[in-house]
């Protein structure tokens, strides 16, 4: 049989806890849940291979949101997203993440994941934030992921892989019932039937075209197609605040950042053609992004990472980590490019648009026990609401997420699912692989985020967010009347299709509701150019009323940590004023 030659089977499996996703918050919230009852069934699907998938594959340069005892407090850090965030938080779920992060990073220590320590062994915590402390380096920071699979073999989670995750079930009382997935090498469907469910699928990392012009280019590990957003949105969860893409600074047609968090600490800073600051944090943050973008406009761009002021042993000692650790090919591209940072700064310009709450804010709702509106239905990490989470946070609150899953499994039996679910979700599936011939999923997908880069990449304009709408229906009918799958691979392009043009409708749908401009270049819309407190100091919640997109607001939570009046906009003062 030839590798990905299409089977027709379907066959069903059942868990204590199904994990969906096995990048960085997946395999610990497998494995706490494991833990806190090791007699349950807990399985880790994973559309990739669990020792090598997600963000984290290659390796990370730092912890960029450390709360380390001794240099910052919960309270600090809290404060300091919500500013970031524009004051649009839940500062529950932030606060219990400062909180639990340091247990964590001792935790991911004592697996053997290194931390730079000072000569006395204690944390050596680097400032990259606008006010606090908190980015703690990791040299050797390609190992996590190695270090974390050991874990989870040690623990005996099963592992599923190449599995690729399609739909949720629920009960007709709302409960999650489990998940259908299909393999992707031969198309087989396999239905596991699960008391609580864990989504980890990461940012819809796929959602716009890079400037690189490839179409797995991205800054987002390219596997992390917004099959979670997507599979939340049809099970009835709501999904919070989606309008705040994630934009980031990259190297220009490079799919990394510059990057500030590991060459800032060491004098390296973010300068316009002229060789000038312009701004005075390099933390990312919407606003960070529209000052960069009105820089590229106003004639002082390129944008560029200056390095070569600095000393050379001291360049060696950042090409180090960013040669060799999170993106070992980084080294390889600038060498292709004839780019030495001792003589040439680095080129940046503004990533293509996504979802994601560890960069940003946009993720499916949860609280502070990671728990979704379903029942049983739990997310974490950059799919989930909390904003600003990044590596620790999905460390963290996977950890928060598999043991709160995994009572809940203790407490519940089985919810019942209607076969029918199934039936309807096999017929979507295979629809693909049952035509002769028709439009092939690349080219569904090059359209759809093509259209996306024309139509939904900030400044927002009404008018073309309403041409853009119109233009994603006519692809999404392509998509379900005349998309072909010729073998298993193609079918799992396919799936990957659909669940981008549901994004992309999210993305539409969440910005047009909120009429103002808030978190910068993150949701800049022209028709309505400011902050606008009194109406839209809130979240937004998009979800699924009788099968149509709707989305309302959600009030956010009394803060936990008071802002002062003259702390709320610190963020919004990023610019180095011409002269100073
Ligand atoms: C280039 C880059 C650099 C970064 N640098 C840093 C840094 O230096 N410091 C820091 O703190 N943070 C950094 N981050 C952020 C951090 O890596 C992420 O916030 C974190 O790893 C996200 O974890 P996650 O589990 O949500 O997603 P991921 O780790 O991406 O895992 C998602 C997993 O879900 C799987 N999946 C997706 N869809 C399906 C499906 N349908 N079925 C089954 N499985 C599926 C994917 O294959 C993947 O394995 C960086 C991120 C990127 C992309």
């Amino acid at each position: 049989m030839a590798i990905d030659e299409i089977v027709d089977g379907l066959s069903e499996v059942s868990c204590d806890v199904l994990v969906i996703g096995g990048g960085t918050a997946g395999p610990m919230a497998a494995l706490k849940a494991k833990l806190k009852n090791p007699k349950a069934n807990v399985v880790l699907l994973e559309k990739a291979n669990v020792k090598r998938s997600g963000a984290i594959s290659m390796g990370m340069d730092g912890l960029n949101n450390a709360v380390i005892p001794g240099y910052a407090t919960p309270e600090q850090y809290t404060k300091e997203i919500t500013i970031a965030n524009d004051g649009i938080v839940d500062q529950k779920a932030v606060y219990k993440y400062a909180q639990n992060c340091y247990g964590i990073i001792e935790e991911l220590d004592s697996f053997g994941i290194r931390f730079l320590k000072n000569e006395n062994g204690d944390y050596a915590v680097k400032k990259v934030h606008h006010i606090g402390t908190y980015v703690l380096p990791m040299p050797n920071g390609e190992t996590v992921k190695k270090a974390l699979y050991r874990q989870l073999r040690r623990a005996r989670i099963l592992i599923s892989n190449r599995y690729m995750a399609t739909r949720l079930l629920t009960s007709s009382d709302g409960r999650v019932a489990g998940a259908i997935s299909v393999n992707t090498r031969t198309a087989e469907m396999l239905v596991i039937k699960a008391k609580a469910v864990i989504l980890c699928m990461g940012a819809a990392g796929r959602l716009g075209l890079p400037t690189s012009g490839y179409m797995f280019g991205t800054y987002e590990n390219a596997a992390n197609s917004g099959d979670g957003y997507a599979m939340a949105y049809h099970a009835g969860a709501k999904l919070a605040n989606l309008e705040c893409f994630q934009i980031n600074p990259l190297i220009k047609d490079y799919n990394g950042p510059a990057c500030a968090y590991v060459a800032g600490p060491f004098g390296a800073y973010t300068a316009n053609n002229e060789g000038r600051r312009f701004i005075e944090c390099d933390y990312w943050s919407g606003q960070m992004m529209l000052e960069f973008f009105n820089e590229l406009q106003s004639g002082k761009g390129p944008v560029f990472l200056q390095l070569k002021h600095l000393h050379d042993k001291t360049i060696e000692e950042i090409e180090q980590t960013l040669h060799k650790v999170e993106r070992p090919t980084r080294g390889l591209f600038q060498q292709g490019r004839g780019v030495d940072y001792r003589h040439e700064s680095i080129e940046m310009h503004i990533s293509e648009i996504g979802f994601c709450s560890g960069h940003s804010a946009s993720g499916v709702f949860v609280d502070d026990f990671a728990r979704t509106t379903v029942p049983g239905l739990y997310a974490a990490g950059d799919m989930a609401s909390v904003p600003h989470n990044y590596m620790l946070g999905a460390f963290t609150n996977g950890s928060v997420a598999g043991i709160d899953a995994m009572e809940f499994a203790d407490n519940h039996d089985f919810a019942e699912f209607d076969a029918a679910d199934v039936a309807a979700e096999r017929e979507r599936v295979m629809a693909p692989t049952r035509r002769e011939d028709g439009i092939p999923p690349n080219q569904i997908e090059y359209k759809t985020r093509r259209l996306v880069n024309d139509y939904l990449q900030p400044p927002k304009v009404t008018r073309k967010y309403e041409l853009g709408a119109r233009r994603l229906a006519e692809v999404r009918q392509d998509a379900e009347q005349r998309m072909i799958a010729r073998n298993a691979h193609e079918l799992l392009r396919a799936l990957e299709a659909q669940s981008i043009l549901d994004c992309a409708d999210m993305a539409v749908h969440a910005s047009l509701f909120r009429e103002e401009s808030r978190w910068g270049l993150y949701h800049l819309r022209t028709d309505f150019p400011d902050k606008d407190n009194e109406n839209w100091f809130c979240h937004t919640l998009l979800g699924k009323r009788d099968g149509k997109m709707v989305s309302e607001k959600r009030a956010v939570e009394p803060y936990i940590v008071p802002i002062a009046e003259e702390e709320k906009d610190l963020y919004d003062k990023q610019r180095i004023a011409v002269g100073a």
